[in-house]
Formats: structure tokens, sequence, C-alpha cells
């Protein structure tokens, strides 16, 4: 049904714009709503539709000036005839209308047919596999080799990862063996030329007679690994080593993926690593920390002897050089720093008291120099 339309209202210009103005316009809402870019849209098919339907009278002098004149009725002979239906449905040809506005297809910028999908033929890299490692502190300190336990896919044996029975394939005669097909298509912008993967080998150039049993024609199978990995020393907890082309077979002649291994490094009783240091605790005597002692340290590498001091504070720290982390990658180990915590004697016996009382009693100041400077503090903020 021919509805009276405002042709300028369409196009979004004003009655006396120029012819240029009106070209600019129609290039703008053409793109907009071409049905190319809007595949399955009613809404905007009609619109294109609109637009061209409009620009045919307006970019055309004579049918401008009768349009201007009389309206529809001057441009359209079924107007107001009772025909019904636009002259424009159905028999203008919208594609010497864009050949006119656009310079050809490729003018009009890359949508549509210049957009070339990648051949599914082409050596496909397989996907990386996953798996993980449980060490311990001492393993992950120092290094070591595990195996490694996982799932991947592999190329099928049977066919060599064809999937054809025997590995017996054949050139896909609708391609010619290049896994895409090239259709030339008249669109409103000239004829473009489009490649489609080729639906009878699936884009793979090559098409089987009869699938391999062995994998069900995928040319891939499924299989539990185990390789032996190296794991450097000064791994951390959570970093994922990368083993190249461990992973899941390629496609077409591709490379496989890579096997990721994130690994787990349990806590250690004692020690805790901050950075390439290891740090622990070491709990001693309140004699022995004002006597000094000879004291056995753990360490990674095993005990160590360590002089402590006499008068040995709690939460004094001490260092031993290198008894730390291996850096990993470089030269070189952390330290290993030791702190001290002073254990206070419980569940005494009598005469384990009566020695006590005995030393207190026999207490100097000099003995205590922070109890003696902090009651010196106390004295000053109270004024005594
Ligand atoms: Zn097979
Ligand atoms: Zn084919």
């Amino acid at each position: 049904m021919a509805e009276n339309k405002d042709y300028y209202e369409v196009m979004g210009v004003p009655r006396n714009a120029s012819e240029a103005e009106i070209k600019k316009a129609y290039r703008e809402l053409a793109k907009k709503y071409h049905p190319d870019l809007h595949p399955g849209d009613k809404n905007a098919e009609a619109k294109f539709k609109e637009v061209n339907e409009a620009y045919e009278v307006l970019s055309d002098k004579n049918k401008r000036a009768r349009y201007d004149q009389f309206g529809q009725a001057g441009v359209d002979p079924n107007f107001g005839g009772g025909a019904g239906g636009s002259p424009f449905t159905g028999n203008i040809n919208i594609d010497d209308i864009f050949n006119s506005v656009f310079d050809g297809f490729d003018g009009f910028g890359g949508f549509g047919g210049s957009t070339r999908r990648a051949a599914t033929n082409t050596p496909r890299r397989g996907s990386d596999s996953e798996s993980s490692v449980t060490i311990s502190f001492e393993e992950a300190a120092k290094g070591c080799v595990k195996t490694i336990s996982y799932e991947n896919v592999a190329a099928c044996r049977e066919c060599h990862g064809t999937g054809a029975k025997n590995g017996a394939t054949r050139t896909c005669p609708q391609c010619g063996g290049t896994g895409q097909v090239r259709i030339s298509q008249r669109t409103p912008f000239g004829v473009v030329q489009t490649s489609r993967t080729c639906d009878r080998c699936g884009g793979t150039g090559k098409v089987i007679d009869s699938p391999c049993p062995a994998c069900g024609g995928t040319g891939h199978v499924r299989q539990r690994k185990s390789i032996e990995i190296n794991i450097p020393a000064g791994i951390g907890d959570g970093q994922v080593l990368n083993v190249s082309g461990m992973g899941n077979a390629g496609t077409n002649g591709g490379h496989s993926g890579d096997l990721h291994v994130y690994v787990h490094v349990n806590p250690h009783p004692i020690f805790e690593r901050r950075g390439n240091d290891i740090w622990c605790e070491l709990p001693i005597t309140f004699t022995q920390a004002a006597l000094g002692a000879e004291v056995i340290v753990p360490t990674i590498d095993g005990r160590v002897e360590y002089e402590v001091h006499p008068g040995t504070q709690p939460r004094d720290i001490f260092k031993l050089r290198s008894k730390g982390i291996q850096k990993l990658g470089g030269r070189g180990r952390g330290d290993q720093y030791v702190r001290i915590t002073v254990e206070v004697p419980r569940n005494l016996s009598q005469k384990q008291k009566d020695l006590l009382k005995e030393f207190e009693s026999v207490g100097e100041e000099k003995n205590y120099q922070k109890r003696k400077s902090f009651f010196e503090k106390i004295k000053n903020m109270f004024g005594d």
C-alpha cells in the first residue's frame, strides 16, 4: 500500500537540500540499514527500501520537481489510483542506484564479502593440557624430578590422525582440497566474492570414504599419559610449569599444545618461606638465653650448630647465610633467619623454686637494663 511518505523526512534533509546533501544523507542511511548488516531484520529491510525509494525521487531533478509540486502522486502513477503497491517495490533497481553512488563494493569498506574466513584445513596447534603436582617444602627448595600423570588428546595411531580407515583419504572433489568454496553474489554493492567453508569436507580439504574404527573418524584418541618432569629448585606454591609440546595433539599436522603443571608446595611444620629466605623459630630455655649455649638449628641441609650469646633476648633474630632457598632460574641461595623464643619454665619442683628464689635474691639492677629504663620512664611520667 502506498502511504504518503515525506521523502525529505525519510532522508533527514531539509526541503531545500542540495544534491550533494541528499547524496551524503543517502550514503549514510544506506550504510545504516543495509540488509547485509542486519540479516533477518525486517525493520531494517523496510527502512532500506524506504530510503531507496526516497532517494530515487529526490536524486532525480524532474522527479523531485514533480514531487515538490504534487507530492507522491506526482511521481507515483499508482498513487491514489487504488492499484496498491509502491512503484518502487519490486521493480526498482537498487543495484543501479548503489553503483551510481558507491564506486563499487570495495569503496564501501570492509564488511560482507571482503572478509574471508581462515581456511579450516590449515595446520592448527593443539590446545594445552593441564595437570598438577604436590611437592614438599624441601623439594621446592632444592628441585626434584616428578612423574606427572594426566589425560590428553593424542593423534590416533591407527590412522595417523587422519580419521580415515588405514589413513586412506582423498582430495575433496567439491573444493579441490582447499577447504573453501568461492561464491559470487550479486548484491546492491555489485558482485561480491565470498569464501565459505566447504560443506562436503567441513573445511579439511579431504574426504574420508570409511572412517577409522579406532577413533571413530575423529583422528584423535584420549589417553592417559605419564611423563617425568624436572621441577626446578626455588619453585613457589601456585606457580605453573610449562612443558612444551606435551599438550593435546594438533590437527592437520599442527604442533601439539603445551602441558601446564600447577605446582602445590606443602607447608612445612617448622620453616616458612619469605621470598628466597627461610624463617623459623627456635625455642631456648631462659637459662640458655641468660648463660649462652650451643644449640642445634634445623636447616634444609640438615642440622647446624649455633652459638647463642649470653643475654640473648626473646625475639632476637640471627641469620644463617646462604641456608635459604635456591633462587629460581638464578645463582645463589637466600638466607635462613632464626627467631629466638625463650620458654619460661612451668611446673617447677620445690628445689627449682628454691633455687630461683635464691637467684632472685641476689639479683642486681644491671642484670635487667630494660626493666630499669622502663621504670625510669614511669617515674618521669608521673613526676614521682
Ligand atoms: Zn583413527
Ligand atoms: Zn571440500
